[in-house]
């Protein structure tokens, strides 16, 4: 596909008059000046390379606009979730997850980390076939994304509690059996769904037990994105260190389970040691802003950790607010709120943020995402510079301007997709009975 572009923003500069062509994977083969009546598939006025969310739970979509009333905290939403949880099929996981992706593509995400724990029936015996994760990859390609599946495993209820109610339908029961279903769903899905790249998360330091961690990531191809929830709560940090002596960061260091190919998620409640660690490592940081306000989690430390070496990128995570713009706007508004200073993270950090290396942390290593350049994937959000919000905004800030309305089009594997279109998707793939939200 040919796109002509009359400003393609990229994190460091505005490059004007611009074809970019690409092939039906989204490598650029051809990115070349173009000037006026060039030959295009497709002529727009503005583009940026599409955004990348990594960090979603396509279910908990069932809960946006039903939980506000209730008050409590992470752990009182996490029960209603739970209900949910509890009830769904394969069914009713593809319809909410096709609603949300296409919500997602509609809003200029081009890709999303799905961390997919939903595996068993509720009374935890498993589903013929990979029912759940192919539901996960047949709403990808109903909504057109790029699906990272971060299949996670998930053995215990806590430091010392077992699995309960919804939680069995989440446990494989060992981790041989989880190395052996992971296994088994990269050969399904590399027969049925070879563009979905299947990588690994270890739900959390309570999921797993401290000596097994090592084994855990062990049984894993060393190229394979691993992501991890990290310090969302204190009360993790707090269990971990009784349990341990040590924080949730330093039992993932001594297990060896922090490199560059390593997202962490949230990563909230961290010591100056604790980021100190994450940086070196060179881990990715999966900051969820919308939700961890949403949930009162508390504010992340952008700020250090970028300082500390660590990629930021942002993740929609419970997806209350599909949004990338308002994802961005939030971590520089509270890195802003916590130190009494403006640009905290510069606007070219917030592109890359949202996009080269929130991309690079959904990809296998050695599959290095760029900004449009040739032999490289890249996607692109077109977006609309001249609407109330964004006339005026020079276009390298359009990332603190624009909202989802100002997304026209997103162009995926060398597919162009209208967000009226997916919008419309997104309504009429909600699923709309009762049982699918836990009643
Ligand atoms: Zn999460």
């Amino acid at each position: 596909m040919r796109v002509a572009v009359g400003s393609l923003v990229l994190s460091e500069d505005v490059r004007h008059d611009v074809l970019v062509e690409m092939d039906d994977a989204g490598v650029v083969t051809a990115i070349e000046a173009a000037g006026a009546g060039v030959a295009a598939d497709l002529a727009v006025d503005v583009a940026a390379p599409a955004f990348a969310n990594t960090h979603s739970h396509a279910f908990h979509r069932l809960l946006r606009g039903r939980t506000n009333g209730a008050g409590g905290d992470f752990w009182r939403w996490r029960d209603v979730m739970y209900g949910v949880a509890g009830t769904l099929d394969p069914d009713g996981l593809r319809a909410a997850a096709t609603a949300v992706y296409a919500e997602m593509v509609a809003a200029g995400y081009s890709a999303v980390g799905e961390f997919h724990y939903l595996h068993h029936r509720p009374d935890g015996t498993p589903y013929p076939d990979h029912a759940m994760e192919l539901a996960l990859a047949e709403a990808a390609d109903a909504a057109g994304i790029r699906l990272t599946l971060l299949d996670t495993v998930y053995l215990r209820g806590g430091f010392d509690a077992e699995l309960e109610g919804a939680q069995r339908r989440f446990s494989d029961g060992s981790l041989e059996r989880w190395h052996e279903r992971w296994h088994a769903l990269d050969d399904a899905l590399r027969a049925s769904h070879p563009d979905v790249t299947l990588g690994a998360a270890l739900h959390s330091v309570r999921a797993v037990a401290p000596d097994h961690l090592a084994y855990a990531v062990a049984g894993l191809p060393h190229d394979v994105p691993l992501h991890v929830h990290l310090s969302e709560q204190t009360r993790e940090n707090q269990d971990c260190l009784a349990a341990t002596g040590l924080t949730p960061t330093g039992l993932l260091d001594r297990a060896g389970a922090l490199d560059a190919r390593t997202t962490v998620v949230h990563a909230t409640h961290v010591t100056d040691v604790d980021v100190a660690t994450l940086g070196a490592a060179r881990v990715s940081v999966s900051m969820c802003p919308s939700t961890e306000a949403d949930l009162g989690d508390g504010l992340g430390r952008a700020e250090a950790l970028r300082d500390a070496g660590a990629r930021l990128t942002v993740g929609s995570d419970q997806n209350v607010v599909i949004d990338p713009f308002d994802e961005l706007r939030r971590l520089e508004g509270g890195a802003r709120l916590a130190s009494h200073r403006r640009g905290v993270l510069s606007p070219a950090e917030l592109w890359r943020a949202g996009t080269v290396d929130g991309h690079g942390a959904l990809a296998p290593r050695g599959a290095p995402w760029q900004e449009p350049r040739l032999g490289h994937p890249c996607d692109l959000v077109i977006l609309d510079a001249r609407s109330p919000r964004t006339v005026g905004s020079d276009p390298r800030e359009l990332v603190l301007t624009a909202s989802p309305a100002d997304v026209l089009g997103t162009v995926v594997r060398g597919r162009h997709r209208a967000s009226s279109t997916l919008r419309d998707l997104a309504v009429a793939a909600y699923p709309r009975t009762e049982r699918a939200h836990g009643r």
